[in-house]
């Protein structure tokens, strides 16, 4: 099996900016999708992109934090309306611990509207750091520890051929858990340029610093503020190649071929 290519849905926060969205990636691995956090707007994106929901089998969500986890409504929402009644399972995949915070916080009030359509089901899975997760045997997911809240999590994908990472967001952390993974690609939290700094989040020198000192090919800046790319893109041309890393910024839309 072959994992195809990473689909960047947006490259945001929690606050809004004009033509983009929160932080979210669209992973299809072999005959599979798989989506990486879920803002809100994400049911719309995914359509916008030419997807079905119907397509979501798992939902991985990096924390809880309403830029990453307010979408999966949406998307239940969006499930059970649809022509075809046959049925359908999501497995929302969050930090253990933070379970209970799905199914009786984020998703309680709607509960008795999803039980009415039994077509659509819906599990969540415990993730726990260092502890794999197989999907179809072949995709294996290892989530590992970042720095931003207690719910955070970054994930690993491992296929035959690939392996790339996601940490989330993050603010200054060991890259080397992300390194041991070996990973072709690393998508990483650069949320503002200096002297802006948001505790929990990695300014851009912070994030250069980081990778300088690893050996993971390329590495994928995201999760910007409004405003801040720009400045970010004009620091990363002026200090150059800096590193083994190829750095890059990620760009809502793009699809990255593996
Ligand atoms: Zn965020």
């Amino acid at each position: 099996m072959k994992t195809h290519f990473i689909h960047v849905l947006g490259t945001g926060t929690s606050v809004p900016e004009a033509g983009n969205g929160p932080s979210s990636y669209w992973v299809m691995v072999g005959d599979k999708s798989f989506l990486i956090d879920a803002g809100p707007g994400i049911a719309q994106e995914i359509v916008n992109n030419g997807y079905h929901l119907e397509d979501i089998h798992t939902i991985f969500l990096t924390h809880i934090h309403s830029d990453h986890c307010l979408g999966i409504p949406e998307i239940l929402f969006g499930l059970i309306h649809r022509e075809q009644n046959t049925h359908h399972s999501i497995n929302i995949c969050v930090s253990s611990g933070y379970t209970s915070f799905i199914k009786n916080g984020l998703l309680k009030v709607w509960q008795p509207w999803f039980e009415k359509y039994k077509h659509i089901t819906y599990q969540i899975t415990p993730l726990v750091s260092g502890r794999e997760f197989l999907i179809d045997e072949d995709v294996i997911i290892t989530p590992f520890n970042v720095n931003h809240h207690a719910s955070s999590l970054g994930l690993n994908i491992k296929t035959e051929d690939s392996s790339l990472s996601f940490t989330g967001d993050t603010d200054v952390f060991d890259i080397h858990k992300v390194e041991e993974q070996k990973p072709q690609i690393l998508f990483l939290d650069s949320s503002t340029n200096e002297p802006r700094k948001i505790p929990g989040h990695l300014t851009v020198q912070e994030a250069v610093r980081l990778i300088e000192n690893s050996y993971i090919p390329q590495v994928y800046l995201t999760h910007f503020m409004p405003g801040e790319k720009k400045k970010i893109k004009k620091y990363l041309k002026k200090i150059g190649q800096k590193g083994a890393s190829e750095i890059l910024i990620a760009r809502k839309g793009e699809k990255i071929p593996l």
